[in-house]
């Protein structure tokens, strides 16, 4: 059977060969640990598990919920931006509800992107961006990200030819792969490019929570204009462990929430209202959650960098996201040093390639395995390499 052009278009499974790799060294009986995935292993808070059972139990939860959302989930959306971050937002015209993030940041694409229209998507970067344009017939131009300029894309080097031909602009802060974080001012540097050239700005925020050392995260919707060129998407998958319950929403500029919620009508009927009660109750209720996640994976990362250094690198702590970004030590790439490490301390690493060009050079660790296996990961690692020697 022939699939369809934008089906073949997509791009291969990079991590295809680390995945068989990983299986055969499991079948001859190893114990992998992997560094790889990004995805809360704690539970989520039991006041929202709690939500969701009573809510689960309402027959009125069991037909077929609104595609925009629950009013009470996009009150609870706009009263929580006003108290964590100060931004009015109007919950029936501004916020929509998502069956998580990624599935906006996948849908926007087709609402604003003709064929020969162009996104400006961040290299390295979470592949969904670009590969949302692809599919809808656009082409993507690399913004790249480099340690040199903190990993915030420089608008300066953007053609005006392919300025004037993009629509949309995605951002990422703080930054998965690389953990970077962007102030205010970098925000407004952003909306005043996208009036320049009429840009649509789609920042994509799901760590804003997930901080440390005291490092407070910026929306996009506290820089000025913001909602007149944009719109931020946020989820609670990674601030309350909630991954596997698909919840998330956009918020900002009303006529782009509009588009996103009637496109979003024609294709699915919205996330179950039980969940979307939870999502209330995760919003409304106490937030100490929140500040006991800070600290799980602050202290893993401690760990990271402690037995980075152990290793021989010097790589300094991020300030936010469960990723810490490294670069791979002379004469390998990343791939390479992926199955390298995976082959003789059995643990699993992220190849940078697999987030974009940009991103060869570097290797992701994620911080959500429980603590005592990063230990043992980084026994294993200091065993089977000792030291790397950079330059
Ligand atoms: C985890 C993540 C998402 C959010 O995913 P959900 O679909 O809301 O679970 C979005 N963007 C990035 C960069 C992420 O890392």
């Amino acid at each position: 059977m022939k699939v369809a052009d934008r089906v073949a278009a997509l791009p291969a499974y990079l991590f295809a060969r680390i995945e068989q790799k990983i299986e055969e060294l499991q079948n001859s009986g190893v114990d992998v640990i992997s560094l790889g995935i990004g995805d809360p292993d704690r539970p989520t808070p039991p006041h929202i598990v709690q939500a969701l059972k009573e809510q689960a139990d309402n027959s009125e939860n069991h037909r077929y919920p609104t595609s925009v959302g629950l009013l009470a989930f996009r009150q609870a959306v706009a009263d929580w931006y006003r108290g964590r971050f100060g931004v009015d937002l109007d919950p029936r015209s501004e916020v929509v509800t998502l069956i998580g993030s990624k599935e906006g940041i996948g849908h926007i694409a087709f609402c604003y992107l003709n064929p020969g229209d162009i996104a400006l998507i961040p290299d390295p970067g979470y592949p969904v961006y670009g590969i949302g344009s692809a599919l809808a017939g656009a082409e993507n131009y690399v913004l790249p990200l480099t340690p040199e300029r903190h990993f915030l894309p420089d608008f300066g080097a953007i053609p005006a030819d392919i300025a004037r031909r993009a629509k949309l602009l995605w951002l990422n802060y703080p930054n998965n792969p690389t953990g970077a974080t962007a102030d205010l001012e970098f925000f407004q540097s952003a909306v005043s490019f996208a009036r320049s050239y009429d840009l649509i700005i789609c920042h994509d925020a799901p760590y804003t929570e997930v901080t440390f050392d005291g490092y407070v995260a910026p929306s996009f919707l506290q820089a000025e204009g913001a909602k007149e060129v944009g719109i931020e998407f946020h989820s609670l998958s990674k601030t309350y462990n909630m991954t596997g319950w698909r919840l998330g929403w956009a918020a900002g500029n009303p006529e782009i929430a509009r588009t996103l919620g009637s496109f979003k009508s024609n294709l699915d009927s919205g996330a179950f209202q039980a969940v979307q009660y939870a999502g209330i109750a995760a919003l409304e209720g106490p937030q100490d959650c929140i500040r006991e996640m800070r600290q799980v994976y602050q202290q893993r990362r401690d760990i990271v960098i402690e037995g980075l250094r152990g290793l021989g690198w010097q790589v300094d702590p991020p300030r936010a996201t469960i990723y810490v970004w490294v670069p791979v030590p002379p004469g390998y790439t990343s791939l390479e040093f992926a199955e390298l490490v995976l082959e003789k301390a059995g643990v699993v690493i992220t190849q940078g390639i697999g987030y974009g060009a940009y991103g060869e050079g570097f290797f992701r660790i994620s911080l959500t395995i429980p603590t005592e296996r990063l230990i043992e990961a980084f026994r294993r690692l200091k065993e089977a390499f000792g030291a790397f020697v950079f330059d």
